[in-house]
C-alpha cells in the first residue's frame, strides 16, 4: 500500500460527487424504487405504477398522478441539493415529507439513464429532460403527473453493478420495498410490474384491507387493533397474535410518521411486550405506525431514512411496549388465557 502521491487539493466535478453519493442513496435498485415511490408520494399521487425489468437493472419506471413539475423546475428536480420541501434548518427539523434532502433524483441520474416527464394541472401538455439537469426541457406527450424512467443502473460505474445479484433477488428486493410502502398507505393505489407481468396490484382501500393483502388473510385472522395516544405519542396498527408469529422477522412492518423504519428501540419495545406469550425463537408478525411531532424525532441519520433518532427514547419504549402489551392481554382476558387457532 502506497502513500498517495502528492497531488494538488481540487474541487471535485459534479457529476463525481454525485455517483460518489450514489453509493449510499442508491445502493441497489430497490433503492431507487423507494426514493421514487417516496417522491410520488410527497408529490400528492393518490395512483402510482412501477413497471420493472430485469430486477430494475434494466429498467425502473414509475408513473404517479401527482401534482408534477412545471417545465422551467425540472433541471432543479435533477440538480444535486434541490428540493422543494425544505429550505431551512427549521424546516429540517420539522420535516414533514418523505424526503428533503434533495440527491436523490442527482444521484439516480448520475449512475442511470433518467427520463423525466412531467405535467402540472395548469400546463397544456407535459414537457420531457433526458439525462441531467444540463439537458433540455422538451415538449412531450403525457397526462398529469410525473413519470421518472431510470434504465441500465450502474451503466457508467461497471465496478458497482457487479456487486448486484440476480435478477430474481433484485426483484424480490425492489417488491418488498413496494409493499412496504403500499402498506402505509391503503388511500394509494399501487401497481407493480415486472418484465411486463402484473405481480401486484393494490386499489385504494382500508388499512384492514390493505393489510390483509399485503401480510395474508392469515394475518388478517390473527390480528389485534391497537390505537392509543398518550401526550405527543400515537400508536396505531394492528399486532399479530402468538398464532401469526412465524420463524422469520420478515412480517414486521414499524413506520415513524408515514416512514418505514428499522429501529432497535421500537422492535425491542414490542419483542418485550410479547415475552410472556411468544417463545423466544418467533417473531410477531405486526403492522404499526408510531406518529409523533417531527420535531421528537431526527430521520437526518443516515440517507435511506431507514434509521431514526428519538429524543427520548425511553419514552417512546415505554409507550410502545406497554400499548402492545395491552392489546395481548386483551385478547388472553377474553379468550381466558388460551391462544385462539
Ligand atoms: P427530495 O425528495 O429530497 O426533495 P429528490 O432528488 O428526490 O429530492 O427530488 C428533487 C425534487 O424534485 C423534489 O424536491 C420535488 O420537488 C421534485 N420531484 C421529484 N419527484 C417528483 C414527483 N414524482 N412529482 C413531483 N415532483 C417531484
Ligand atoms: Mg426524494
Amino acid at each position: 500500500r502506497q502513500a498517495a502521491a502528492a497531488r494538488p487539493i481540487q474541487a471535485l466535478p459534479d457529476q463525481l460527487i454525485s455517483q460518489i453519493a450514489a453509493g449510499e442513496v442508491v445502493e441497489r435498485p430497490s433503492a431507487v424504487v423507494k426514493e421514487l415511490l417516496e417522491n410520488a408520494l410527497d408529490a400528492g399521487a393518490t395512483q402510482i405504477s412501477v413497471r420493472l425489468e430485469e430486477g430494475g437493472v434494466k429498467r425502473i419506471a414509475i408513473t404517479d398522478n401527482g401534482r408534477g413539475i412545471p417545465p422551467e423546475q425540472m433541471p432543479l428536480a435533477l440538480a444535486r441539493h434541490a428540493t422543494s420541501k425544505i429550505s431551512s434548518l427549521h424546516d429540517l427539523e420539522n420535516v414533514g415529507t418523505l424526503g428533503f434532502r434533495g440527491e436523490a433524483l442527482a444521484s439516480i441520474a448520475s449512475v442511470a439513464a433518467v427520463t423525466l416527464t412531467s405535467r402540472t394541472a395548469d400546463a397544456p401538455h407535459a414537457w420531457e429532460l433526458v439525462g441531467s439537469h444540463e439537458g433540455t426541457v422538451a415538449p412531450s406527450s403525457g397526462a398529469l403527473g410525473t413519470t421518472i424512467d431510470v434504465q441500465d443502473l450502474y451503466f457508467n460505474t461497471p465496478a458497482r453493478r457487479k456487486f448486484l445479484k440476480s435478477e430474481q433477488t433484485e426483484f424480490g428486493h425492489c417488491a418488498e420495498v413496494v409493499r412496504r410502502i403500499a402498506l402505509a398507505r391503503p388511500d394509494v393505489s399501487f401497481s407493480l410490474t415486472h418484465n411486463g407481468r402484473t405481480i401486484d396490484h393494490w386499489n385504494v382501500c382500508d388499512m384492514a384491507r390493505r393489510s390483509a393483502q399485503i401480510l395474508g388473510e392469515g394475518f388478517a385472522e390473527a390480528r389485534l387493533p391497537i390505537d392509543e395516544t398518550a401526550g405527543p405519542l400515537r400508536i396505531h396498527g394492528y399486532t399479530g397474535l402468538p398464532t401469526a408469529s412465524k420463524a422469520r422477522a420478515d412480517g414486521q412492518f414499524f413506520y415513524v410518521n408515514g416512514r418505514f423504519v428499522r429501529d432497535k428501540v421500537l422492535v425491542h419495545a414490542v419483542k418485550a411486550a410479547y415475552q410472556d406469550v411468544l417463545h423466544g425463537d418467533r417473531f410477531p408478525s405486526y403492522a404499526l405506525a408510531l406518529e409523533l411531532d417531527p420535531a421528537l424525532v431526527d430521520v437526518n441519520v443516515h440517507p435511506s431514512k431507514i434509521e431514526v433518532r428519538f429524543r427520548d427514547s425511553r419514552a417512546v419504549h415505554q409507550f410502545v411496549f406497554h400499548a402492545v402489551q395491552r392489546a395481548l392481554a386483551q385478547t388472553s382476558a377474553t379468550s381466558h388465557g388460551s391462544v385462539p387457532s
